[in-house]
């Protein structure tokens, strides 16, 4: 069985975030110091999420990305991993990381059943990721990628949110990570949800920060401060991944280099996805803020098939950020991304 959508999209992609709290706290993720984290009995537990994830299964999704929140503080990642990709019908169980508890699980993630993971990577200077993480160890981060290597998470994906005036700077040098190791770097374009407000001191203000995706091409093509020439991008098709981004490769390079621009350049008409917030709302669109609160309905013992239903009915065909409506239910972490 295959969920379609008004738009005739298949709904084969479940996004979850099992958990709202993190160990870092990145300015345009988690921006702010009173961060009210979910109470305890508001998140789902790993029978709920499971049970949650064998209807979606049934239902035609076949793969899930676990996010969160950090997903590695989740005291019982590895029995979720292996739940999951045990449920029939899921093929891949990915994961979305800031690679800070990743050295030590990737190897019993792996055993588990994880197939790969995507590391957030804004920047290749210590100082600067310690501020826009606030706390982060960038050399955690990289022990985290040779475990995760160590243990066949392959293909790797590094996701970088691109912010003007604070890492477009570093394209150059982090494209060309891929030239030597097979990675996957993706180009993100900031997105407005819940982060408008003051980063802090030494951070862009809100109306500055934005970098479309045309930027960054331009910015790789026109300009590397270490050798003073521009990258040549050649396209790859077909694209990385069943996700949004379009895909280029530097001549003769062993991994590939992504962009993604809900922004500049919508993807929406490919929208394969559902997800699941850390307090068990389906949410159709990440951009858009309605959601079907299944939590309630699993607890209460009533049936979610139509619930699932309601929540594909209610997918938009487009987010609509052009017409000023922008997600203000949530914060990221709560979403997953
Ligand atoms: N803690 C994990 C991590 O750091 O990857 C997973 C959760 S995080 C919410 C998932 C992804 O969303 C990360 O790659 C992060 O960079 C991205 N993200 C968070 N806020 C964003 C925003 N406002 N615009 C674009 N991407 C964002």
């Amino acid at each position: 069985m295959t969920l379609t959508d008004r738009f005739e999209r298949p709904i084969t992609y479940l996004r979850i975030s099992i958990t709202d709290r993190c160990i870092l706290r990145c300015v345009y993720c988690l921006p702010g110091t009173d961060i009210q984290w979910l109470e305890p009995e508001k998140q789902l537990s790993v029978d709920e999420i499971t049970r949650i994830t064998e209807i979606a299964a049934w239902l035609g999704v076949k793969r899930v990305r676990l996010t969160g929140g950090e997903p590695l503080v989740h005291p019982h990642i590895v029995e979720l991993v292996e739940r999951i990709a045990s449920l029939p019908g899921i093929e891949e169980v990915s994961l979305t990381t800031n690679a800070m508890l990743l050295e030590r699980l990737a190897h019993p993630l792996a055993e588990a059943g994880l197939k790969r993971v995507n590391i957030s990577l804004d920047t290749l200077d210590a100082d600067k990721f310690r501020r826009i993480t606030r706390g982060g160890d960038i050399d955690r981060l990289w022990r985290g990628i040779a475990a995760a290597e160590r243990a066949g998470l392959a293909p790797l994906k590094l996701n970088t949110v691109v912010v003007n005036g604070l890492n477009a700077d570093e394209l150059p040098a982090l494209a060309r990570l891929t030239v030597e190791n097979p990675w996957h770097v993706r180009f993100i374009e900031l997105m407005p949800v819940g982060n408008a407000q003051d980063w802090g001191s030494g951070f862009p203000s809100q109306p500055d920060r934005y970098f479309p995706v045309q930027d960054m091409q331009t910015r790789l093509s026109t300009f590397d401060p270490s050798t003073g020439s521009g990258l040549r991008l050649e396209p790859v098709t077909p694209p990385v991944g069943n996700g949004p981004a379009r895909t280029f490769r530097i001549p003769g390079a062993l991994g590939t280099i992504g962009f993604i621009s809900p922004l500049g350049e919508h993807f929406c008409q490919n929208c394969n996805r559902l997800r699941l917030t850390a307090d068990g709302h389906l949410r159709p669109c990440l951009l858009l803020d309605g959601e079907v609160n299944l939590r309630d309905a699993l607890r209460a013992g009533e049936p979610l098939l139509p619930l699932f239903q309601k929540a594909v009915d209610a997918k938009p065909g487009g987010h609509e950020l052009f017409q000023q409506h922008y997600p203000e239910s949530r914060r990221m972490a709560q979403i997953g991304g």
